[in-house]
């Protein structure tokens, strides 16, 4: 067992050393809490869960268990590594024993996450016999016999929307006796992929309905701000949210690790990927065993390549004992990979975040995690992987050069205290909404149906308007033209418009690109990686939908830069927020993709630039905007300090303050900021979901923007740079080459509208 507090302190010993440490949090050890269940388990169970050494239950789990069998809708949102799945299996097991029909059907993001949890049942004998996977590997054969007789069906959305709703007569059995809807990593179903999941889980519910079921959803979810809501919102239905968690905790030494400054005036920090492979290559030439997280594929390459020279430079024999795993490796090179961690052959390998999820890959001492990962929910996800065993262990966070990165690494309490990240699905959207709506009427005509929420009126007559619904005795029914239309709806993405990549040496199809996204990834210039190699796009041919790329061994990568353009349709709601009148609106945005960047690998150095001569794309989503002090802005001008500047800097800031509060990216969301906007006649900031109908991003904005507000200033204010640096004010992907900007003026502007 490693000693993690000799680490540390040996680390800030080395001569290299240059105050790296910002910040350690000792996460005490923690001793298992149990509970009864109000009922006893049945009997052959309750022997079969003590020899495994499954009992007695934490309190979370005697609490769900609880409630599932009062019939409740539950959420578990506790750490990773709490035995969520007793919660669900316990349930279920108890229904297969006593109830001879009855049936559950368990739902995982990935084929891997359901195959590995099918190995768990296996385990159980009352289970192994009728529990299945039945996803896109299944082989025909076997499909007959799960539709006849598997009473637990391990599957994704995927398939449930593709290949289970829209021939739900081959599954009636298993409808009709459903008593169990498990979701779980319910916390990744958001943003687009989310709603369209909403969606489909009502698809689901509406069927059980027809067949005459109203199976419970038992839901599990990393901890989030708004478990309830999110499980709600997600299903349709009321939930009763399980959070205190009561299973037992090794403790853990958790590094936030800030890269020493290397450029004063301009705030540069070294870069976080070279500290990731130093650090990394402590740890496993300490023989401590390590995963170490980079954010791309490249990434995870440069950092093995990196450690694997340093340990072999210092003569260290764990140079041979590392390896790099991401997700473009074949299925048999990972699993050879997840083995030999797992038996200890390895000693630390570098991963992508496909190894993110559930995987068990056995116990590690250490965790790297090269950049904060983009939520709070997946730096404890990543860091979880290590000290599972209930042994101590060490995590490391290594900040970057971004807002977010620098105001953690500033601020640790607001990592380690109350979560305040929100989970965020719209299953009104109204273009998933009615991609959805065709496919239920596929399923079976369409009635008054309440399971689709307060928009379906609306949206039924849209489609009617367009002749894909035909009205019949107060039944709409699916237009004979449109053919199986859950075969033309990708859930992981909002338009089923895509454009095709093809190779040039080979003349075959390497992938396709969502079209709303295309114009950043597959510009004519754009390096675009495709299973960890990098192809160069030589050609984007709009009619036909099709880049044309070849491989290429170029050393660098491309980012785009836009122009943005915004209309306002509708003022959805307005509230005063201390002295300021806020809106969340429909919008109507037009952006406008105008040249990119060529950026070095592991430096960032940009190394070159082009302009691009794209179409604009137009696409209406929703809005929050606000005014700005008027006061505070006449008085800039007296200062000497630019307005524009300052306007520009609270929207780069927001929109990458935002996702602290919202699960999502930050290239999910959008903004533009004006003196002037002909619109309203005022300076006005808009932050807008950067998807076709919005994801529920700036709704939340608007709910919360007093803290917004706060956290944004705070992030300006505190950045140790003079003029502005990619830490506070500066985004990669401004159009106008961030100008202008002006840092003393954005921090003038919040602390006006936090004014009293
Ligand atoms: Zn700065
Ligand atoms: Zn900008």
């Amino acid at each position: 067992m490693i000693d993690t507090s000799a680490f540390v302190h040996y680390l800030s010993a080395q001569p290299g050393y240059g105050g790296q440490i910002v910040h350690v949090e000792h996460i005490p050890h923690r001793d298992a809490e149990y509970a009864e269940l109000e009922q006893p388990l049945h009997q052959s169970l309750d022997r079969f869960l003590r020899e495994d050494k499954l009992l007695p239950l934490y309190t979370h789990q005697a609490e769900a268990i609880n409630y599932a069998r009062q019939g409740m809708n539950i959420m578990v949102a506790t750490s990773s590594a709490s035995g969520k799945t007793l919660c669900y299996n316990i349930p279920v097991m108890e229904s297969v024993l006593t109830e001879p029909s009855s049936c559950a059907l368990y739902l995982f993001p990935t084929k891997a996450l359901a195959q590995d949890q099918l190995r768990t049942l296996r385990d159980y004998p009352h289970l192994a016999p009728e529990a299945a996977t039945f996803d896109g590997d299944t082989p025909q054969a076997e499909r007959a016999g799960i539709r006849k007789s598997a009473r637990v069906l391990l599957t994704n959305p995927d398939m449930l929307h593709v290949g289970i709703l829209p021939n739900h007569q081959s599954w009636s059995r298993l409808l009709r006796h459903l008593k169990y809807v498990v979701v779980d990593e319910a916390h990744i179903y958001r943003g687009v992929f989310g709603s369209h999941v909403a969606c489909v889980l009502r698809r689901l519910r509406r069927l059980c309905n027809f067949y005459g079921s109203s199976p419970r959803f038992i839901c599990c979810s990393a901890t989030i701000a708004n478990p309830g809501e999110h499980a709600e919102r997600l299903v349709g239905l009321p939930f009763r949210v399980v959070a205190s968690d009561g299973s037992p905790y090794g403790g853990k030494e958790f590094v936030f690790w800030n890269p020493p400054i290397i450029d004063e005036a301009k705030s540069v920090r070294r870069s976080a990927n070279s500290e990731a492979a130093n650090l990394f290559a402590e740890l496993v030439n300490s023989d401590i065993r390590t995963l170490t997280f980079a954010r791309t594929r490249r990434l995870t390459e440069l950092i093995y390549n990196y450690t694997r020279h340093r340990l072999a430079e210092i003569g260290s024999a764990q140079a041979k004992k590392i390896k790099a795993y991401r997700a473009g490796y074949l299925p048999k090179e990972r699993r050879q990979i997840e083995k030999e961690l797992f038996s200890g052959e390895l000693t630390g390998v570098v991963a992508t975040t496909a190894l993110e999820l559930g995987i068990d890959i056995g116990d590690l001492e250490a965790t790297v995690l090269a950049g904060y990962p983009g939520s709070i929910a997946s730096t404890w996800q990543q860091a979880g992987r290590s000290g599972r065993s209930g042994d101590k262990s060490i995590s490391f966070l290594i900040g970057v050069d971004n807002p977010l990165d620098q105001y953690f690494m500033r601020h640790p309490d607001s990592f380690f205290g109350k979560s305040v990240e929100n989970a965020l699905v719209n299953p009104d959207n109204p273009y998933i909404l009615r991609a959805h709506l065709l496919c239920a009427a596929w399923e079976s005509p369409l009635g008054s149906e309440e399971v689709f929420g307060s928009t379906f009126e609306r949206e039924r007559e849209g489609l009617e308007e367009e002749g894909l619904l035909r009205e019949r005795r107060g039944k709409w029914y699916l237009s004979p033209a449109v053919a199986y239309p859950a075969q033309n709806i990708n859930i992981r993405s909002t338009s089923g418009e895509n454009f095709a990549i093809v190779d040039t040496s080979t003349n075959s199809l390497l992938e396709t690109v969502e079209a709303c996204v295309a114009f950043f990834q597959i510009h004519p210039g754009a390096i675009y990686l495709h299973q960890g190699e990098s192809y160069l796009v030589e050609e984007l041919d709009l009619p036909s939908r099709t880049a044309y790329a070849k491989l290429t061994s170029a050393n660098y990568y491309t980012q785009t830069k836009e122009l943005t353009d915004l209309h306002i349709t509708r003022v959805i709601k307005h509230k005063n927020c201390r002295q300021t009148r806020v809106y969340l609106g429909e919008v109507e945005v037009t952006t406008t993709v105008v040249g990119f960047k060529k950026k070095a690998q592991f430096t960032e150095e940009v190394i070159g630039e082009e302009p691009l001569d794209l179409p604009p794309q137009h696409f209406p989503t929703v809005a929050l905007w606000f005014d700005l002090p008027a006061r505070v802005a006449a008085g800039l001008d007296k200062g000497q300090l630019d307005f524009a500047g300052g306007l520009h800097a609270v929207e780069h800031a927001a929109i990458a303050i935002l996702p602290l509060f919202a699960l999502c990216d930050r290239n999910d969301i959008g903004g533009v900021s004006t003196p002037l906007h002909p619109d309203t006649g005022k300076a006005q900031i808009f932050i807008y979901d950067a998807y076709p109908g919005g994801i529920g991003i700036a709704e939340k904005g608007f709910d919360l923007v007093e803290q917004l507000w706060q956290t944004t200033l705070r992030a300006i204010k505190e950045c140790p740079c003079q003029e502005g640096c990619p830490s506070c004010i500066q985004s990669p992907k401004c159009g106008n080459n961030n100008k202008p900007l002006d840092k003393k003026a954005a921090q003038r502007l919040l602390e006006g509208l936090l004014l009293r």
